[in-house]
């Protein structure tokens, strides 16, 4: 049986990690958030808190939450020193490899079998009549037809 990791470990296994990982303690909080769907955790810029999402630990167990927690750790040392903290920087990647973290916020079972998007939108030329369809709402002024040239009309393929 597997037991619930409460906040309280948590906070000390980030603490162990960021020591034994990254050689500098980890001064902050980190707390479980079961609302968290689409990431494995997250770094908040303000405050500098980690949120790690509980479904990894029972979906993926100990090792892959321990990458994440790797993976958020990156974002908090580097952003605290004033360096390249975004997942394109290269001291990020760079750091990320180092202590192994997960490559990626990582999605969940399910997440990535999500639907593709309907297109909802149509632009129309009103010169020629060629048509665009586009997932989300654009502002058909900022557009012109590629055929053409000409204006486009913004309709909606689907109602709501
Ligand atoms: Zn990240
Ligand atoms: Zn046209």
């Amino acid at each position: 049986m597997k037991e619930m990791m409460g906040n309280e470990e948590l906070q000390v296994w980030v603490e162990e990690i960021s020591i034994t990982s990254f050689g500098v303690p980890f001064l902050h909080r980190a707390m479980f958030n079961g609302r968290l769907t689409t990431t494995g955790g997250r770094y908040f810029l303000k405050g500098h808190n980690i949120e790690i999402n509980p479904h990894q630990l029972d979906n993926y167990g100990n090792e892959e939450v321990e990458k994440i927690i790797k993976h958020e750790l990156c974002h908090y040392h580097l952003h605290l020193r004033g360096k390249g903290w975004r997942h394109r920087d290269p001291e990020f990647k760079q750091l990320l490899q180092q202590v192994g973290g997960s490559r990626f916020c990582q999605a969940l079972p399910g997440e990535k079998a999500r639907k593709p998007q309907p297109y909802r939108y149509k632009l129309t030329c009103s010169q020629c009549g060629m048509e665009y369809l586009r997932k989300r709402k654009v502002d058909p002024k900022r557009f012109q037809c590629g055929k053409c040239r000409g204006s486009l009309r913004l309709t909606a393929t689907i109602s709501p």
